[in-house]
């Protein structure tokens, strides 16, 4: 099977790299053309735009930043869709709003092509690693046809029905996440300003009720307020809680501490700290 990968960031470039490993017939683009370099020497062909990809590929992933990242790969005459032919596959994986994605089915639709949504869970090492889950909603004979593919990118990967369910499903995991670190800093901080030692903290976290991988993986880093080597970009964590937050806001649905939360990443983002890990925002709690 000829695959396109579009979007080489952090977590495209360790997808699409397992998708070489596996054996697929890869063929790549990335804005920066940089990012390409390590794909070629591992076997991905390079094309020199999205068109090109989706023209030589059955079917095309694209991992983008955010809604207008998306936009600018699927758009216009070197977009995804000008490439696309009767039969073959887009599959998004990008974290995105609703409208967006419904668009892009509505458009790969108009060109006889399948659409699948496919968010994932699971940062750079998940992404390496291939034990990512993919929440994947659309077209469900391309959730058929991707299916070895999406494999060798994920350990758990659920098909949850029409196009929107899967970006629902992905904004209300992440509202989770982004509250529950923001919780963590808050206690740690709580804990060093009143005289505890931080670890021992982490030590009553993990063996209670709230013990998770997130707090095992970020706590100590918080714990001592380290540097922040990007893995989740803080930028997509506020882009989430703004579309979560706008999603909600469609639905009716009140979201008081997530609301808040988002706050709290805007004012790490207004610091310039939206290209650092999101636990970065252990930074305004501390107030440095
Ligand atoms: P990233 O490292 O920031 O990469 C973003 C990608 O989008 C890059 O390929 C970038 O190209 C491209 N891009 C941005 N703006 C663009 C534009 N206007 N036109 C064309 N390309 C553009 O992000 P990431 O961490 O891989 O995340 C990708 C997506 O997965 C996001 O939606 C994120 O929310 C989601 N996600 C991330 C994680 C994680 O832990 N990192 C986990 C789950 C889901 P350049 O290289 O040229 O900048």
């Amino acid at each position: 099977m000829n695959i396109g990968f579009v979007g080489l960031g952090i977590m495209g470039s360790a997808m699409a790299a397992n998708l070489v490993k596996a054996g697929f017939n890869v063929t790549v683009w990335n804005r920066s053309a940089d990012k390409c370099v390590l794909l070629a020497d591992s076997g991905a062909e390079v094309a020199a735009s999205p068109r090109a990809v989706a023209e030589c590929s059955d079917i095309v992933f694209a991992m983008m930043a955010n809604p207008a990242a998306v936009r600018s790969v699927r758009d216009g005459a070197d977009g995804i869709i000008a490439g696309l032919r009767r039969g073959k596959g887009y599959v998004d994986m990008s974290t995105v709003d609703v409208n967006t994605s419904l668009e892009s089915a509505r458009l790969t639709h108009e060109k006889g092509g399948l659409f699948l949504e496919a968010p994932v869970a699971g940062s750079r090492k998940p992404a390496e690693d291939a034990t990512l889950t993919i929440m994947a909603a659309g077209d469900r004979e391309l959730y058929e046809l991707s299916l070895p593919a999406l494999e060798k990118m994920g350990k758990k990967i659920l098909y949850l029905g029409d196009t929107g369910k899967a970006t629902r499903m992905k904004l209300a995991n992440n509202l989770v996440m982004g509250g529950m670190l923001a919780a963590l800093c808050e206690g740690v901080a709580l804990a060093s300003k009143s005289g505890l030692d931080t670890a021992q903290l982490l030590e009553v976290l993990d063996s209670g009720a709230v013990s998770n991988p997130m707090f095992r993986l970020k706590g100590p880093q918080i714990g001592a307020n380290r540097e922040f080597p990007p893995a989740f970009p803080l930028k997509h964590m506020q882009k989430d809680l703004r579309l979560a937050l706008q999603l909600a806001e469609e639905v009716g649905q009140p979201l008081f501490v997530t609301a808040t939360v988002n706050e709290l990443y805007k004012a790490a983002l207004a610091q310039g700290l939206g290209d650092a890990d999101f636990a970065a925002v252990n930074r305004v709690v501390r107030k440095e």
